[in-house]
């Protein structure tokens, strides 16, 4: 049996920019149109050009990708032709071979928004898919409120999404822009657009998660015959999101009747991606995983302990929808039990650790990790820490040298222009192979002035380390996240610290304190010493 296509469409690079806090670099959107493109995603939407500088740079350094590289912009403007208008110049300036207009199709935005005739916006949106067309590019067209617009006046709503598919547009997207919609009204004007004159194979679905329907709205349009989903990884968007292709994506590609009725260009070899891909735009924007996730959340597939766990045991699918390695995703069952030291077993020997089966100091390692896991420790992001947790239990943690103190001082004072400045100096004493060391460091650098309290203890803590520096000089410091965990008076901070070497090795190390620079200081340690440990070093 042939299978329908359904192409997917990602906006994350445009619409999911629009989350509150979210701002990509260029060099954020090609790391994740990379990603996407690796996952088999149709359309790569990647920004506005010229609407913002960022998007402006991405355009000019954009990625070679299998996927169709969109630009997004708006139908030209009243007033002027459409080879007049610098906006839409812009966007076709970028030179993809797709660009996605959107363009108004309730009446109300028309008259009220606009301040034209309808018929004026008529006009407006042929003339603009015409000169895409004309212009050798693919376009698309997003009806903007479509819904809300079928709702007012279905007449023109429709009138305005066949007029851009008979102007030549290859998808009509109907966007469900304020999110209001529900799977049942989102059914019904689809199957209108469609009864309209607008082939399914030509329309789009594009929700907002404002009444937590978007994913059941994208649904609802395929059923009713729509072949083209708009999404954004991990659902992120303006206000509550749009839909989440994360999401969309397995529920495609594994349930029924889409797994049998459809194929899309993600391949079910490619879904082993998805957890790690949904991870990785997190750490991107520096946000806390969602853990209860469809599919990809750490609890997706977390049993807790007693009848669930059991019956686990014997078969997983007695609780399990769908089998959490297909999407990359991990099966949490308590740590104490057999199944969690076998777990275990397996990240300790990833580590070049190798204890038997049934050594009592597996059960120490794990109650370890959950008590520094509740003061605040995530050891899942930081593997390194973890290494150094059961090494120190399995009495192979080799002792390089010795903190006996530091000390760290921000000062900040007028200069001899009267502007403010601050100066921070940090001093550490370490015993090295029973010889004490004393290492004072500023942290001024003379283009950028004062770096702060942290890298002041790092520059001392680097400066001089005797018989260990060449190893620890091929070490950079590349990513450095601050989070708060726990509330109120059980607030600490917790620092995860991403470092790297000459040899291309990257590792993630965590430190855990109500002082900053405490657990900064925690997690640069314990990067030392892994890295130390991995080059082999004997300590003196
Ligand atoms: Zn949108």
């Amino acid at each position: 049996m042939t299978r329908e296509r359904i192409y997917l469409y990602d906006t994350t690079l445009r619409d999911g920019q629009q989350t509150q806090g979210v701002d990509f670099t260029a060099a954020d959107k090609i790391h994740i149109s990379k990603a996407l493109d690796e996952l088999g995603i149709d359309y790569v939407e990647g920004g506005w050009p010229g609407a913002n500088p960022t998007d402006s740079d991405f355009f000019d350094a954009a990625p070679k990708l299998n996927a169709t590289f969109t630009a997004f912009g708006m139908t030209k403007r009243a007033g002027r032709s459409a080879a007049n208008d610098d906006v839409l110049a812009a966007v076709l300036n970028a030179n993809t071979p797709a660009v996605c207009l959107v363009g108004k199709t309730h009446d109300f935005h028309v008259t009220t928004a606009l301040g034209i005739t309808l018929d004026e916006n008529l006009q407006n949106v042929i003339d603009s898919i015409r000169h895409i067309v004309a212009q050798g590019r693919e376009a698309l067209f997003d009806c903007e409120h479509f819904f809300d617009g079928y709702r007012a006046n279905p007449d023109y709503a429709i009138k305005t999404a066949k007029a851009a598919y008979d102007a030549g547009a290859r998808w009509v997207v109907l966007c469900d822009t304020n999110g209001g919609a529900l799977p049942a009204q989102v059914h019904a004007a689809t199957r209108a657009a469609i009864d309209a004159g607008i082939p399914g194979d030509h329309l789009g679905i594009h929700t907002h998660n404002d009444t937590e329907h978007a994913v059941a709205n994208s649904l609802a349009a395929i059923d009713a015959g729509a072949r083209q989903i708009q999404g954004t990884l991990n659902g992120l968007g303006e206000r509550c999101g749009n839909a989440n292709l994360v999401t969309l994506i397995p529920t495609l590609l594994l349930k029924e009747p889409y797994a049998s009725l459809y194929e899309t260009g993600v391949i079910h070899d490619k879904l082993g991606q998805l957890t790690a891909l949904s991870r990785n735009l997190d750490d991107i924007l520096n946000r806390v995983p969602n853990k209860t996730a469809a599919f990809v959340g750490a609890s997706a597939f977390a049993h807790k302990a007693g009848l669930h766990a059991s019956a686990i045991l014997k078969d997983p699918s007695t609780y399990e929808h769908v089998d959490p390695a297909v999407v990359g995703n991990e099966r949490i069952i308590p740590m104490s039990n057999q199944a969690g030291q076998s777990n275990l077993r397996k990240r300790l020997a990833d580590a070049g650790l190798s204890p038997e089966k049934g050594d009592p100091r597996l059960s120490q390692i794990l109650n370890a990790v959950k008590e520094r896991e509740d003061q605040g420790y995530a050891y899942d992001s930081a593997q390194a820490s973890f290494e150094l947790v059961a090494r120190e239990i399995l009495g192979e943690m080799p002792a390089f040298f010795e903190i006996k103190r530091y000390r760290v001082t921000v000062e900040r004072r007028r200069n001899k222009h009267n502007k403010m400045v601050s100066l921070s100096e940090a001093v550490v004493v370490a015993k090295i192979g029973g010889e004490k060391v004393l290492s004072v460091s500023e942290s001024m650098d003379p283009e950028q002035g004062d770096q702060g309290p942290v890298n002041a203890l790092t520059r001392a803590l680097v400066k001089d380390l005797g018989p260990y520096q060449d190893c620890i000089d091929d070490m950079n410091l590349v990513d450095y996240k601050v989070r708060i965990t726990g509330q109120g008076t059980d607030a600490v901070t917790r620092v995860i610290i991403d470092s790297e070497d000459g040899q291309g090795r990257r590792w993630s190390t965590v430190g855990v304190s109500a002082n900053i620079v405490d657990a900064s200081f925690e997690a640069l340690l314990d990067a030392m010493n892994w890295k130390l440990i991995r080059d082999g070093v004997k300590p003196v």
